[in-house]
């Protein structure tokens, strides 16, 4: 298991407060907010973590430079990605990838 799903699996673990917590811990970690290409959209709707929770639902469909390269979550999991809003998340990036 590697460094981003160690972090994937942690959360997963978890239930209830402890999730919850844990949770909100990675999303005041994720520099989204800070990005080009995050909109007032996503923020009026709290959408954050896309590494981990997935693509934006309706806010983002414009590549305008993306932050994550520089965020501790990233940098911690080991990601090399970009635009995980818009593509989707860390594991649904790598199912596809693997079914090439
Ligand atoms: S890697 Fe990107 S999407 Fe994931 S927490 Fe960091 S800034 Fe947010
Ligand atoms: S995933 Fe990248 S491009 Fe999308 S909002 Fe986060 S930092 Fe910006």
């Amino acid at each position: 298991m590697d460094a981003f799903e160690q972090i994937v699996k942690g959360l997963e673990s978890k239930t209830g407060e402890a999730k919850e917590a844990e949770l909100k811990s990675l999303k005041e970690e994720c520099i989204c907010p800070d990005c080009p290409t995050y909109n007032l959209c996503a923020d009026r709707t709290g959408e954050i973590l896309y590494c981990i929770l997935g693509r934006s639902e309706e806010c983002i469909s414009e590549e305008l430079g993306c932050n994550c390269p520089d965020c501790p979550v990233a940098a911690r999991g080991g990601l090399t990605e970009l635009y995980y809003c818009i593509k989707g998340s860390e594991m649904e990036m790598r199912a596809e990838r693997k079914k090439g």
